[in-house]
């Protein structure tokens, strides 16, 4: 009943903004053919000439130009009846549009980043997409849905049509959930990209942590982790989470989004990224056991980046930018720190013992060793898309974790 009061309410809004001041997508998760999905748009009214539609080169918590206009494939431009449009595309992103009035409807298919034959700028998975056509989709919104440039601002609805009885984990509670077809609603791009979602059979979890409704969901191919496990260990740290924000969690709603693989990844690369309300998460398929503590750790890193960056950061990250992105100085605070307190809120709250942070302290110690000692973290961190200093962007979880330790003694020294 909540969501349907809520999806009345989204309608509403919808409607009183009126149809053109949207952008409405259809995704085909049935028909799906040789990997690609296809998309449709049809766009929210544009009073300019001249448009340009782009899929993002970068997205927030990644420090790594991805190009997703890359996996996107014979996009075209549909007129209105008797009229004509021009289409150019003017790099890997964007595809210049004019007259943008006379669009009726944009089409285009997406690739899969987690197989794809492109091996340039491989994307991390937990940024990417991922499609099994009759198993699961994982859906980085930024890798599915493009913008009009200077219209980033508008709300979109998502309509997916899909196998039946799947299921969109993801922690927006604006949507309505049919047996053969779903809609999402996002008050923006910006919301759009923050919200990712994994299609498949639902295997969820819901726990109540103080303020916090949490969603565990799991997608595991030989079922040797469910989300039932998965929340009974991650219920001790989010306890431990909420007394580190003093006596409760920083939002009202959280979902972590768990894809195991039994395969490697093309990136070579397992983690997660952090959204503001959610985190997604591509780890190895190995004995549930084995990997409780590796779930926690990131688990703890991902929800700490509520923290920073998703809340505190420098005017480059407020004002994002995804096709043209300034990066900060800040990746010491935004990954460091997080990194750091990541492990010593877990001790600090009895999770782990004292000896075990300090051989996770000392091991970074050594790690610290394979990176440029004298670079400066500030500089780099400006620098991060350039390839020279993103050699030595992982020392941000090394040498950047020991810089947040040393800080935190400071400050606690000068109490
Ligand atoms: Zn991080």
């Amino acid at each position: 009943m909540k969501k349907i009061g809520l999806y009345i309410l989204m309608m509403v809004y919808y409607f009183s903004i009126s149809a053109q001041t949207i952008y409405s997508y259809s995704v085909d998760l049935v028909n799906v053919k040789d990997k690609k999905v296809k998309v449709e748009l049809l766009p929210p009214a544009i009073n300019k000439d001249t448009v340009v539609f782009c899929f993002p080169a970068v997205v927030p918590g990644t420090y790594e130009k991805y190009d997703f206009g890359r996996f996107i494939q014979e996009l075209k431009v549909l007129p209105k009846s008797n009229t004509n449009v021009l289409m150019k595309r003017i790099d890997e992103n964007c595809y210049k549009i004019y007259p943008a009035q006379n669009i009726d409807k944009i089409t285009y298919y997406v690739t899969d980043t987690w197989h794809t034959s492109i091996k340039e700028k491989i994307v991390f998975e937990p940024a990417g997409t991922n499609i099994l056509p009759d198993s699961v989709f994982v859906i980085n919104n930024h890798g599915f849905f493009g913008y009009f440039r200077g219209y980033d601002k508008m709300p979109f609805n998502i309509h997916y049509t899909k196998p039946i009885n799947f299921y969109p984990a993801t922690a927006i509670n604006t949507f309505t959930i049919g047996q053969n077809s779903d809609d999402l609603f996002y008050t923006d791009y910006h919301q759009l990209v923050d919200f990712p979602v994994i299609y498949s059979f639902p295997d969820t979890t819901s726990i109540k942590i103080h303020n916090a409704q949490v969603l565990i969901s799991c997608y595991s191919p030989n079922k040797l982790l469910n989300s039932q496990y998965i929340a009974s260990i991650l219920r001790d740290l989010l306890f431990a989470l909420s007394n580190f924000f003093e006596g409760k969690l920083p939002v009202d709603k959280y979902a972590f989004l768990f894809y195991f693989t039994d395969k490697g990844t093309l990136s070579g690369a397992s983690g997660a990224l952090e959204h503001n309300q959610s985190s997604l998460y591509v780890l190895p398929e190995i004995d549930s056991v084995f990997i409780a503590q590796t779930i926690k750790d990131v688990a703890a890193h991902e929800f700490l980046h509520i923290l920073t960056p998703l809340n505190i950061h420098s005017e480059e990250i407020e004002y994002f930018d995804f096709n043209n992105p300034k990066m900060s100085q800040h990746l010491w605070l935004y990954e460091g720190t997080t990194e750091y307190h990541a492990h010593y809120l877990q001790a600090r709250e009895g999770l782990i013992s004292p000896d075990y942070f300090l051989s996770n302290m000392l091991q970074k110690i050594r790690n610290a060793d394979d990176f440029n000692d004298t670079m400066s973290f500030t500089k780099m961190s400006k620098n991060v898309l350039d390839p020279y200093y993103h050699k030595n962007y992982n020392n941000v979880y090394e040498k950047g974790a020991l810089i947040g330790m040393c800080l935190r003694y400071i400050v606690t020294q000068g109490k």
